[in-house]
């Protein structure tokens, strides 16, 4: 039996119910956090991986979106490792806290108190390619002052399901978003960064990202670890065409290369050796095999 927390209480996965009529359902009134645990076969041991950063992001949605978090920070980390515990979970693990509207009313509208709270942990059932071939999409994305991209809304994710359903329709792996004023922006769930003549760029929050939790790991492993630098600042899609490298982060994907866009070959069409370098110490520390890195680390077993 896998378990999973409903409300306040730890349930049968195959026991919930959530009504036809809900609010959050209906209207995708919601917020959820994609969080990662790793195992390490040496140790035989669980990591999770920047579990506080992704809790207080948590947090963060419920704050902007009016669908406040239920339960504090320490108190979410204590039933995630329960439930992490409770499933026996010894591999791989994708944990989903979601948090929406649980009434019945048809008003779509936030002011109403009960907000339901979710989560439960699953295997990632989605396994992209190691290199990805990608597109533009024609959907630009959502701005801060529509859906704000900068946290995460459930109904802010048929933004991103348009987007990739044009790309698999037209052949590609994955889609690019445009902001409004024309810059990139991110991937339809990922963050992208782009390296040129030994500078690595990334688009800024204010170009209608959200601010990845890998995202921040790889400016950290660029710096620790390389001496550079990432430069937060706004690109064409030209730069991107005309880049060395390019490549996705996210909790989801991990570090990966981006080989084509819009039909335009990045380089050579192989993987960059910065990009193969980051993916593999990124690889490392998640598992908590790199000491200086523990801190990301939260031990469940
Ligand atoms: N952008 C979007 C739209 C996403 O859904 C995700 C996945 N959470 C990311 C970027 C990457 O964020 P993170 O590295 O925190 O998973």
């Amino acid at each position: 039996m896998r378990y999973l927390f409903d409300v306040n209480r730890f349930v049968d996965e195959r026991a919930l119910s959530v009504s036809i009529k809900n609010k959050g359902l209906n209207y995708g009134l919601g917020c959820f956090e994609g969080i990662r645990g790793f195992w390490n076969e040496e140790q035989q041991q669980l990591f999770v991986f920047r579990l506080e950063d992704h809790l207080k992001r948590f947090h963060q949605s419920g704050k902007s979106l009016f669908i406040p978090i239920p339960y504090s920070v320490p108190d979410l980390t204590q039933i995630i490792r329960r439930l992490l515990v409770l499933n026996q979970e010894m591999a791989d693990v994708y944990i989903r806290p979601v948090c929406f509207k649980g009434s019945d009313t048809l008003r779509p509208n936030l002011s109403d108190p009960y907000n339901h709270l979710g989560i439960f942990t699953t295997v990632l059932d989605y396994k992209p390619k190691e290199a990805l071939k990608t597109c533009i999409s024609s959907w630009t994305r959502m701005g801060s002052n529509m859906i704000p991209p900068q946290v995460k809304p459930t109904g802010g994710y048929l933004n991103s399901a348009l987007a990739i359903n044009e790309a698999e329709l037209n052949g590609f792996d994955e889609a690019i978003f445009l902001t409004k004023e024309g810059n990139i922006s991110e991937g339809a769930t990922e963050n992208i960064f782009i390296v040129r003549d030994n500078q690595v760029l990334t688009p800024p929050v204010s170009d209608d990202i959200l601010p990845g939790i890998t995202r921040d790991t790889v400016c950290t492993i660029l710096k620790n670890e390389f001496g550079i630098i990432v430069q937060e600042k706004s690109f064409t899609r030209v730069e991107v065409y005309e880049a060395d490298e390019v490549f996705f982060t996210g909790t989801a994907i991990g570090i990966k290369p981006v080989i084509e866009v819009d039909r335009r070959v990045i380089r050579n069409g192989r993987v960059g050796s910065l990009t193969k370098q980051i993916q593999g110490i990124y690889d490392q520390i998640v598992r908590g095999k790199m000491k200086e890195y523990l801190d990301y680390s939260f031990p469940v077993y």
